[in-house]
């Protein structure tokens, strides 16, 4: 076979409209050449030289001019079926003008019109389509102009040759253009052409009010795809799940291949929950399965913002396990609102919780914890604001200010706490698989002069089993600029022990939970002890976290804990209140593992 169905998919936009040809567009081209060639008409009726002018004349030129403001006011709201009606019309009046008047240069000015007509079919319809007027367009230039005997024969022919260049020309550079937006291994929209109609569609919703709906899906595992098949296995499993999903699709949608083997979907006409249920039936029609963010826009936010809150729903249902659809509605709840305010107007705080060690219980270090009043709910705990900002693309702000925060105050606490204090900061799953993360912690070291040698970043091990190569990537490179990395909550996440070997970390902070267990009363559990003896054997240091109560304190030293933190030993606290503490609680050693 000549072509086979994926090469006639691929080329499939040549024989489509130019993608440039939305009704907005087409609306405005018809209009001015409709106010163009009314005014040409005018011209032509006061200075016709060889005959009087007909009163059809000026009929005309009043008729194009109201079509012309017509269409720049009403013609986008019209179909593309309507403007194909339009141009047969055209091709009709201008035959009867042309045969009408009795004047020959009125009839070969009047014969210039099929060119107009000719480029608004070539730019306006598909390609037969087009071809088809082109072509009728030539035959009723030739016989307009042949009839009359005052011309001489080969008037009709260059007439008619003038309006299938125009058209043609208008036909190919319309496809050309459109090349630069299609996508040449599926024959969908790229991201630039894509970036362009959703452009266009937020402009339409600010005129005419509505919410376009973009829904965002990614297929699941690619890679394994691509390492198992090959490069060109990829792109024919990228080409059949185009495919697939194309037929699931209106055509009025925008479809688009946005990146790699991440697609995109916006519409005009689907709700949030429609786009739901469309990517259910995608993921049913595709064998690898997706991921999908769908959020739709809201009034007065860009496109680029719209965007990135379809790429959050997208992450989060990554993160949630893959193969589901997360909808990210994008009304901010007002507490939500409340702490992008605060976190524009630095108004956050952070608290200083010493970290001792419990062979002499020296403070060796300080956690920084968030603190926030919110006025609407003041009794808002830490974790429930790192919930709230993870839910709305603010963690990565967040705790971008928590930790240069952090860093100037542990400059203080170090003058008050000891030179080689660490500084434990904690850093959010969603943030850790960010790509740009690493550097921007290595600029607020470089910003604010806190050695990295003396960083610790904490991070939960349910972070770690999300998302798990870009963020293990990211404490890797962290990792060999010095920065230590702490598995936080230890023991409430599912790592097994294998995995644990395998993660860049260099100490493990034992989950309050464990030690709530240790009372006067009841034997300090046995799992403590194992996990001690499970940090002395993977050579990692590890600290018990929520000490309450001197026995507590007793217990985790017996049991080999090195370290320790808990209300016990110090709450978290302003910096200040550390500083004016610090003799009781003074640094006799720096962490050193
Ligand atoms: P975490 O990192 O495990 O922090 C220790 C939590 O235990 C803190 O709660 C601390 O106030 C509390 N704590 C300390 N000693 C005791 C004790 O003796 N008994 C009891 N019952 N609790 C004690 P907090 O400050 O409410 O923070 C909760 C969680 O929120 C943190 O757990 C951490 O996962 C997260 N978090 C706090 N600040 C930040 C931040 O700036 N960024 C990120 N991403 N997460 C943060
Ligand atoms: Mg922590
Ligand atoms: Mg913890």
């Amino acid at each position: 076979m000549l072509f086979d169905a994926s090469t006639i998919d691929r080329y499939r936009w040549l024989v489509r409209p130019s993608v440039f040809a939305t009704p907005h567009v087409m609306g405005r081209t018809t209009g001015v050449l409709a106010i163009i060639a009314s005014a040409l008409g005018l011209v032509l009726a006061l200075t016709m030289p060889l005959a009087p002018t007909t009163p059809y004349s000026y009929i005309a030129v009043v008729a194009a001019f109201a079509i012309g403001v017509f269409m720049l006011v009403w013609g986008d709201r019209l179909s593309r079926g309507h403007y194909e009606v339009m141009v047969w019309v055209a091709i009709v009046l201008v035959t009867f003008g042309d045969r009408a008047g009795s004047s020959p240069i009125g009839a070969i000015a009047t014969a210039c019109d099929y060119a107009l007509v000719a480029a608004l079919a070539g730019f306006f319809f598909e390609f037969f389509r087009a071809m088809l007027q082109i072509v009728v367009i030539a035959f009723c230039c030739v016989v307009v102009l042949a009839v009359r005997p005052e011309l001489p024969w080969w008037i009709g022919l260059c007439g008619a040759s003038v309006s299938v260049m125009t058209g043609v020309t208008v036909l190919v550079m319309g496809r050309l253009a459109s090349a630069a937006e299609i996508d040449s291994l599926t024959g969908l929209f790229n991201r630039r052409g894509f970036d362009r109609k959703l452009e266009q569609a937020l402009g339409a919703a600010v005129r005419h009010g509505g919410s376009p709906v973009l829904l965002l899906f990614d297929i699941d595992r690619f890679q394994a795809i691509n390492e198992a098949r090959g490069h060109a296995g990829g792109d024919d499993a990228l080409r059949d799940i185009a495919k697939a999903a194309r037929k699931l699709i209106a055509r009025t949608d925008v479809f688009a291949r946005y990146g790699g083997d991440e697609f995109a979907v916006l519409s005009t006409t689907m709700t949030e929950h429609d786009a739901i249920a469309l990517s259910e039936q995608i993921r049913e029609a595709i064998p690898t399965g997706c991921s999908a963010g769908v959020t739709s826009w809201q009034k007065g936010e860009s496109a680029s913002y719209l965007v990135s809150r379809a790429d959050i729903a997208l992450y989060q249902a990554k993160r949630a396990g893959r193969n589901r659809t997360k909808l990210e509605s994008g009304k901010w709840p007002p507490l939500a609102q409340e702490l992008r305010d605060a976190i524009e107007q630095d108004s956050l705080d952070v608290h200083y919780q010493p970290i001792v060690r419990t062979s002499d219980r020296s403070v060796v270090g300080v956690e920084a914890l968030l603190r926030w009043q919110s006025v609407t709910r003041p009794d808002v705990k830490a974790d429930e604001i790192i919930r709230i900002a993870e839910d709305n693309d603010l963690i990565a702000v967040l705790d971008n200010c928590v930790l240069s925060r952090a860093c100037r105050d542990a400059k203080l606490l170090r003058g008050a706490l000891g030179a080689d204090m660490s500084l434990n900061v904690n850093v959010s799953g969603l943030e850790l698989a960010a790509c740009g993360y690493v550097d921007s912690v290595l600029d607020v070291l470089a910003d604010t002069g806190w050695p990295a040698a003396q960083l610790i970043l904490e991070v939960t091990e349910t972070a770690l089993e999300a998302d798990t190569e870009t963020a293990v990537a990211n404490l890797r490179a962290l990792r060999e600029r010095g920065i230590r990395i702490a598995i936080d909550d230890f023991g409430t996440g599912f790592s097994s022990l294998g995995r644990l070997t395998e993660l860049p970390t260099d100490m493990l902070k034992l989950d309050a939970d464990f030690i709530a267990g240790v009372t006067a009363t009841s034997a300090a559990p046995r799992l403590l002890s194992a996990v001690a003896a499970i940090g002395v054997a993977l050579g990692l240091p590890v600290t018990a976290e929520g000490v309450e109560d001197e026995y507590q304190a007793a217990a985790v030293a017996a049991l080999g804990f090195q370290y320790a933190q808990g209300f016990f030993y110090a709450r978290p606290q302003p910096a200040a209140a550390l500083i004016a503490i610090a003799d009781e609680l003074r640094v006799t050693e720096r962490l050193d593992h």
